[in-house]
């Protein structure tokens, strides 16, 4: 059993499958997926998207402001709201991306630091998303993080002085299919020296399709693939680190 620890499910084009967003789970469920945490990423798609996971016992919610989405910080007593709800196990994706766009870092910041807020007021873990921002991100997180809530850097694609510093601060890092990416080299490097009690694995779909689907719309059942090329990197049987990679999940998300 292998779990996707970020996904959009609300994202995904589910018209290939005869009965929607239920034929995409189930086919998930078939290839071994045993859980999925939906992440939300403004305030305005949180119902919607909630509405569609509600059936779902093993879909979880995480509640956030993405940064790259964030242009006023009026919706934040809305998105605390929304992260008290009982399916809502994480506060995120959060965090800072200076890759994409630099000219609202202020703006990104304060969103990330209130976030880490709440996920100290709630008790509930946060994920984060940090691309070209290593200084800025460790400060806040040094400054601001629940260090004994702790969290996720997910889809990390970082080098290993960042991994390092996020992982002794108690931090989880999640790795995507960009992993399985040519280009990835660099990754594959950080990855074989990740400690497997700090691991988890992610498919960030509809985004970042592994190797060999590159081109098609990534899919939640493609986690495997991403535990595959891990555990090969690794030297582990792809057993062995779905076990592992799901007691990691359990552990940051489902404990209390
Ligand atoms: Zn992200
Ligand atoms: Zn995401």
């Amino acid at each position: 059993m292998i779990i996707d620890s970020h996904c959009h499910l609300d994202k995904l084009d589910t018209s290939h499958y005869p009965d929607g967003l239920a034929g995409l789970i189930t086919a998930a469920q078939a290839d071994g997926i045993s859980q999925m945490l939906c992440i939300g990423v403004d305030t305005q798609q949180f119902a919607p998207m909630m509405a569609q996971i509600e059936p779902y016992d093993f879909i979880h919610a995480s509640a956030g402001l993405h940064p790259l989405g964030v242009k006023e910080l009026s919706s934040l007593a809305l998105l605390e709201q929304q992260a008290r709800h009982k399916k809502v196990v994480a506060i995120g994706e959060t965090g800072l991306d200076y890759f994409y766009q630099q000219d609202n870092a202020a703006l990104q910041q304060q969103a990330f630091a209130a976030h880490l807020d709440l996920s100290r007021q709630l008790k509930k873990p946060v994920i984060v998303h940090t691309r070209d921002a290593k200084a800025d991100t460790l400060a806040l997180l040094r400054d601001k993080a629940d260090l004994e809530v702790g969290g996720v850097i997910h889809c990390f694609t970082e080098d290993w002085a960042m991994a390092k510093a996020c992982l002794d601060l108690g931090f989880y890092i999640s790795i995507s299919g960009i992993v399985t990416f040519n280009n990835a080299k660099a990754l594959r490097e950080v990855v074989k020296k990740l400690p497997m009690e700090q691991l988890l694995v992610e498919t960030d779909a509809p985004y970042l399709t592994p190797a060999p689907h590159r081109g098609q719309q990534n899919e939640p059942k493609h986690v495997r693939l991403v535990a595959q090329y891990v555990a090969d990197l690794k030297g582990l049987s792809l057993a062995q680190l779905a076990a592992q990679t799901s007691q990691n999940f359990a552990d940051l998300f489902l404990r209390s």
